[in-house]
């Protein structure tokens, strides 16, 4: 009997998987740089959290779940996002109390049962960032100058910003009975409908062309902003502006949680077909309250792994072969294969990447592995080159070989790859 990865999963493995790390890495790198803290938080938890924290009204407490019953009975979902759970510890260690805002990062796997599809997975991989307990507009500017600057440190041009204003408890139950008001007027569906009165400005989000089509003449959420969220969204625009970055305005932009107040944001890569987000976020100011915790308003974005390496991908960015050693040594003979041995593990130690040919398969089979791990340099160790005192150095670029004295070695490869 043989297994396949589940429906809508699938394994990161070398060469493209070194990719995800360097994308995983140069995605928080920005973060950390900023006073970020690293959090790491269960891959599950209760089912109560994202029901409340995600809302019961989104697709994703609603289809997306992966919740089972633990043997002692307690409801457990596999997290399908993260800042629920970054809110939940913040308060379960009391943190709030103490220097805000609360500046986290994380990175790890995200679990949605999706209509599995290019660039939509069922098992995902994010780095987050969360920033909690401070209302700023330039902390909302931070977080999406650092996801910018993240992708940007991957070399990726086409990665376009949108932004959004959602209001707040003050002007937002306005706009929602106004929107609710012209989406009773449209021609949907009986599921549609429903949503008008639990979630309408999910509505805005549909994607079907005939429901966008009804859409032309909605009300805008940015047309019924109270003075208070104008201004704090004017500022965050003008900070962007300040720090270099381009956005497009978009009011239709809602996402997919319920948590969102005021600032919205979403990073979008054209070359990924329907799946085009490669990261968002915003404001959410009442998440803490609707867990059960104080008033902490607070910021933080998601920013797609898997998608990032797609987008890095359909820019042509993934020419290289990283995670590749840079030396192979081949032994020729039993002792030859000892002394090769103790000196790889001196080269690692010295920080060189460094692997040697095994199983014993001859010359030909060894140089044949030494031209395929891509090293720049084989060290061959033949009987003759142990009673000399030396190894062979070979540049597997241009051929050359020269015999260099094995108490050397060391120093002549660091010398030749700095
Ligand atoms: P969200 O929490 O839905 O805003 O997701 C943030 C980012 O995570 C998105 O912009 C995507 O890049 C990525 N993402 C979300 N869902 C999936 C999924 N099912 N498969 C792959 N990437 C995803």
């Amino acid at each position: 009997m043989s297994f396949q990865a589940p429906k809508g999963t699938f394994d990161w493995m070398p060469p493209r998987s070194e990719w995800a790390l360097i994308v995983r890495d140069a995605l928080s790198a920005p973060a950390r740089r900023a006073g970020y803290g690293y959090i790491e938080t269960p891959a599950f938890e209760d089912t109560g959290l994202f029901a409340r924290g995600v809302g019961e009204s989104t697709d994703i407490v609603t289809k997306e779940m992966y919740t089972f019953q633990s043997k002692g009975g307690q409801s457990l979902t596999l997290r399908p996002e993260g800042t629920a759970s970054v809110v939940r510890a913040v308060l379960e260690h009391g943190l709030y109390g103490g220097a805000l805002p609360i500046k986290l990062w994380y990175s790890g796997s995200y679990f949605r049962y999706e209509k599995a599809q290019a660039g939509r997975y069922r098992h995902f991989s994010q780095v987050g960032a969360e920033a909690l307990g401070a209302e700023d507009p330039a902390l909302d500017a931070e977080l999406i100058v650092l996801a910018s600057d993240g992708y940007a440190s991957l070399g990726l041009k086409n990665v376009r910003l949108l932004i959004n204003s959602l209001g707040c408890k003050e002007c937002r139950p306005a706009y929602r009975a106004a929107l609710q008001d012209f989406l009773r007027g449209l021609d949907l569906d009986e599921a549609t409908r429903q949503r008008i009165e639990i979630n309408p400005l999910r509505i805005l989000d549909d994607k079907r062309p005939e429901v966008q089509a009804q859409l032309v003449d909605a009300p805008l959420v940015t047309d019924h902003l109270c003075g208070a969220c104008k201004a704090y969204h004017e500022e965050v625009r003008s900070l962007l502006t300040g720090a270099g970055l381009t956005y497009s305005d978009d009011p239709r932009l809602v996402r997919g949680l319920d948590y969102y107040t005021r600032t919205t944001f979403e990073f979008i890569h054209d070359g990924l077909g329907a799946q085009s987000a490669v990261g968002g976020g915003g404001r959410y100011d009442g998440l803490s309250e609707m867990i059960g915790g104080p008033a902490l308003p607070s910021v933080g974005w998601a920013l797609g792994v898997d998608r990032t390496v797609l987008a890095m991908e359909a820019e042509g960015l993934l020419t290289e072969r990283p995670g590749q050693v840079e030396v192979f040594a081949v032994p020729l003979g039993e002792e030859a294969r000892r002394r090769i041995f103790s000196l790889v593990a001196e080269l690692r130690r010295d920080g060189i990447a460094v692997d040697m040919a095994f199983g014993g398969r001859g010359v030909k089979g060894a140089m044949k592995a030494a031209d395929r791990s891509g090293a720049r340099f084989a060290l061959i160790l033949g009987e003759r080159d142990i009673e000399a005192g030396a190894v062979q150095v070979k540049d597997l670029t241009t051929g050359e070989q020269t015999a260099v004295p094995l108490a050397g070695v060391v120093d002549v490869l660091k010398g030749k790859l700095s």
